[in-house]
């Protein structure tokens, strides 16, 4: 039998462990983990270098055979993400070390985010093997969908740089392929789109009040939040909305995400506050992935009211839990949700307009049904599995076969 293909995945601050919904960790350690088991059952051996973030973490974690998680020292362990860039030369000296400690050749980088982009790139040269790029998100688009929120970091021109220097550049939707031409000037033939995924096995639709005594919720109709508290998710569109929705019935919006040590936790509980809806919005911080799917198939409606979304997983997993999506009109969300078909998409900047489909949704049960079911419907066909081979054909464009 031929020897494993080696995969080095380089993901400085995402690690696949950590826990989800905090202010830095969520869609992409569940794309980046979920993606490395999907190539594993391809036939790939999968290494997964992260930045230890925690000292009670093992150095080297089995995910499953052929999956490993590798823990390595760059910088004290709770270093904030703007600083990490500086902790990247350390971290790439460490993913030497560990492969030469274990006589370890790999076959092509898979690098997640631009800090990681940067260690792919010098690992790229020295140990001349194919290097793939997945940003997940770019600055320049995210600068321009959340105005005057710049990063003060070097990070738009290492991502031009990593986009020029890469062989292949992996993006969830076509608005980013054509994103990073005109922004970053990468060349379109080097861009690939493979969309991003869900675990169908862990995310199904289930009875809405069995799921809701399980929570010990109450009989309100329920709207749901899922995802990290930072001001580019627009939970205050949500909150300004939910303000506004009349539908005769009592409703509570469910805030699942972040803890109470996070300023954005805080601030977002006095605008609640400030608007009257201290008895209505419950946030409940963040919870593990596996016990998310009770929070979508109780939940009347799930609502992602995001500025920009690369790609938008909790959408995809209300979806296939059968819970209608209100969503705003940003490009990653548009490519999941159809409108007036599987969900609804609002002009994002406009509480009037989420109000407007929360209304119409929470007042018709036979609507909200048959939404439901087409969006199961759409999330039955976009399962990790078909990520993987996405991904895979791109390594084998590169002449690496699993
Ligand atoms: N998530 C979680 N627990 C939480 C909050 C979020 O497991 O308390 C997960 C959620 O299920 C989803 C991911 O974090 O898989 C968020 O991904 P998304 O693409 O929606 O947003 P991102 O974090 O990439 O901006």
């Amino acid at each position: 039998m031929l020897p494993l293909k080696r995969i080095a995945v380089i993901s400085v601050h995402g690690c696949p462990m950590a826990v989800l919904g905090t202010k830095s960790a969520g869609g992409m350690n569940v794309y980046i983990r979920a993606l490395a088991q999907g190539l594993c059952r391809l036939g790939f051996a999968v290494d997964i270098f992260t930045r230890c973030h925690d000292s009670d973490e093992p150095p080297v974690y089995s995910l499953e055979e052929h999956c490993r998680v590798i823990h390595l020292e760059a910088g004290p362990a709770d270093a904030a993400k703007e600083d990490l860039f500086g902790y990247c030369p350390s971290f790439l000296e460490g993913v030497k070390a560990f492969a030469a400690r274990e006589g370890l050749q790999y076959d092509l980088l898979h690098t997640h985010y631009w800090l990681s982009g940067w260690v792919g790139q010098a690992l790229a040269q020295e140990w001349d093997i194919p290097h793939v790029v997945t940003f997940h998100t770019l600055a320049e688009i995210k600068t321009r969908a959340l105005a005057g929120e710049g990063e003060a970091t070097p990070r738009s021109d290492t991502e031009r740089q990593v986009a020029a220097g890469a062989d292949r550049v992996i993006v969830s939707t076509a608005h980013e392929r054509s994103a990073l031409h005109e922004l970053y000037g990468a060349l379109e033939d080097k861009v690939r789109v493979v969309p991003g995924g869900v675990d169908l096995e862990l995310f199904h639709p289930g009875e809405t009040q069995a799921a809701r005594e399980r929570l010990g919720l109450n009989g309100h109709q329920t709207i749901l939040y899922v995802g990290r508290l930072d001001a580019i998710k627009g939970v205050d569109v949500l909150l300004h909305s939910l303000a506004q929705v009349e539908t005769g019935k009592q409703v509570q919006l469910l805030v699942v995400g972040g803890n109470e040590e996070d300023g954005e936790y805080q601030r977002l509980k006095g605008l609640a506050q400030e608007l009257g809806l201290a008895e209505v919005v419950a946030f409940l911080g963040s919870k593990e992935h596996e016990a998310l799917p009770a929070y979508y198939q109780a939940a009347d409606v799930c609502v992602v009211p995001s500025y920009y979304e690369s790609f938008g997983l909790v959408a995809l997993e209300s979806m296939a839990c059968g819970t209608p999506v209100v969503a705003s009109r940003v490009p990653g969300l548009q490519t999941i949700v159809r409108d007036n078909r599987s969900g609804y998409l609002v002009p994002w900047h406009c509480p009037d307009a989420f109000a407007d489909r929360l209304e119409v949704l929470l007042s018709n049960e036979a609507l909200r049904r048959c939404i439901g079911q087409e969006a199961r419907r759409t999330a039955m066909r976009m399962g990790w599995d078909g990520t993987a081979q996405g991904v895979a054909a791109v390594y084998r464009e590169l002449g690496v076969r699993g």
